[in-house]
């Protein structure tokens, strides 16, 4: 009996101690970031990749919007890297408990957790500043299932990206947490000291310095946004009406090309859905096969097929195409504009003089997608509105091509672009989220075409449109 009681006190004292729970049971939503300031010394000149590392501070400036006092600060890192030193806006020294962990919600993908204790708990209302020093080296989480992060500090490429943690994010230990600290968005500023043989990739203003041997990139925000990814490498550069093309050793041609396919692209997405503020300015970084393309205005990056042949050069429409996207305000959105995405770089190619022709490639789209539910039968059952909720947002892509493919064809596309640029246009400045987007298109729609829309974006009734197309 008594042995019973240790027990469960013993059960309980851990409860208390392990981080996320008890005092550290602060939730990211209850904390503000309002701006971050990083310093990034990166060594690359290592023979080995595992010889090379980094070192970095942060200074991270938030508020505590919650109702309750907030103690302790939960902190996430890269599963390579260590917290050096925590200190607070007046210079005192934190606590730092600190462990390696599996987060909750992503199965495998570990990090270094912290909880960090601050000198005085941190009123409703009230903000502070952590300044953290860490470093080590950096992975990526391919072995977790994150396929395309096959970052390490290899001098040919690397990359920092957030969703790999190669610097402290304000998170608990779970994937969730890590999440809610995407959306948070904030002023920042970044500062990369680099080899003077490399070039730190973005899209926003930069300064650099030379000191000797060395070079700093010094960006900032334009715009409240999240620090998302630095490509560094050896880059060439290429300037096209004030876009700047960012290129790998062998590359020229390939940029050449790109550059003048991005022109012909842009203009045709402005004749459709007017003019854009960020088509001067964008930096096109490119990057090795497998680390995945991805674009955040006014940065693309996009991987090396693209810049190889002409044959993944719809890669690149697709990623232009979101700059004419309605910002999306859903918690968890379905993401419907990666199946517009999708639809329009096979539309744009075809208008560009590429290959294949719209039919073929929508052909390869539904092929695929009918042998998705083959596999997985059980996403059958999730509507469309639903795939944010239930994760699967994976499949937007091809199922929301398929969808605006269909549209498309009862429509006409004149008729199909006046439908995409009017909701482009009327909601540019405001977003929207699905039901606005829905809404529209029933608005503006009648008879047949409403009914399809309808079809598709209520219930599951979409999926036989699928499996018998
Ligand atoms: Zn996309």
């Amino acid at each position: 009996m008594s042995r019973m009681i240790t027990t469960v006190l013993l059960a309980l004292i851990l409860t208390l101690i392990l981080p996320g729970n008890s005092r550290a049971a602060v939730a990211r939503g209850d904390m503000d970031v309002e701006s971050y300031v990083l310093e990034y010394t990166l060594s690359l000149d290592g023979e080995y990749v595992f010889q090379n590392s980094l070192a970095g501070s942060a200074t991270i400036r938030f508020r505590n919007i919650g109702s309750t006092n907030i103690d302790t600060v939960p902190l996430l890192l890269n599963r390579l890297m260590r917290y050096e030193r925590v200190t607070d806006g007046h210079g005192r020294e934190l606590g730092i408990d600190d462990r390696l962990l599996e987060l909750e919600n992503y199965p495998y993908y570990q990090a270094n957790a912290a909880n960090v204790s601050l000198a005085e708990p941190l009123e409703a209302g009230a903000t502070t500043e952590l300044h953290i020093r860490f470093g080590g080296r950096l992975t990526g989480y391919a072995d977790a299932g994150m396929l395309y992060t096959r970052e390490n500090l290899d001098p040919a490429f690397t990359i920092l990206r957030g969703e790999v943690l190669p610097w402290p994010r304000i998170a608990g230990p779970d994937w969730l947490e890590v999440r809610k600290d995407w959306s948070d968005t904030y002023e920042w500023r970044a500062g990369f000291d680099v080899p003077a043989t490399h070039v730190v990739a973005n899209g926003e203003p930069v300064q650099v310095e030379t000191h000797g041997d060395r070079k700093i990139y010094r960006y900032h925000s334009t715009r409240p946004d999240t620090l998302l990814a630095f490509p560094i490498a050896p880059y060439k550069e290429l300037v096209v009406n004030s876009n700047r093309i960012l290129y790998l050793q062998g590359s020229e041609t390939g940029a050449r090309r790109l550059a003048e396919k991005m022109t012909q692209a842009i203009k045709l997405f402005e004749k459709w859905f007017g003019p854009n503020k960020y088509v001067q300015g964008l930096a096109l970084i490119e990057i090795p096969e497998g680390f995945g393309s991805q674009a955040s205005f006014p940065t693309i990056i996009q991987t090396a097929d693209a810049f190889d042949s002409t044959a993944h050069m719809d890669q690149l429409y697709h990623e232009l195409s979101h700059l004419w996207n309605v910002e999306t305000y859903d918690p968890q959105s379905p993401r419907l504009e990666e199946g517009l995405a999708t639809f329009l770089q096979g539309l744009v190619n075809v208008e560009l003089g590429g290959s294949p022709g719209l039919e073929e490639f929508m052909q390869g789209i539904l092929g695929r997608q009918k042998s998705t539910y083959e596999r997985h039968p059980e996403y059958r059952e999730i509507a469309i509105a639903d795939f944010g909720r239930e994760g699967v947002t994976d499949l937007s892509y091809r199922v929301g091509a398929l969808f605006y493919y269909d549209l498309f064809q009862a429509l006409g596309e004149e008729r199909f672009i006046d439908l995409l640029s009017g909701y482009y246009n009327a909601f540019k400045e405001t977003g929207g989220d699905f039901n606005t987007l829905r809404n529209y298109y029933l608005q503006h729609l009648d008879g047949n075409a409403a009914q399809l829309v309808e079809g598709w974006l209520a219930g599951t009734a979409y999926v036989d449109r699928i499996m018998n197309g």
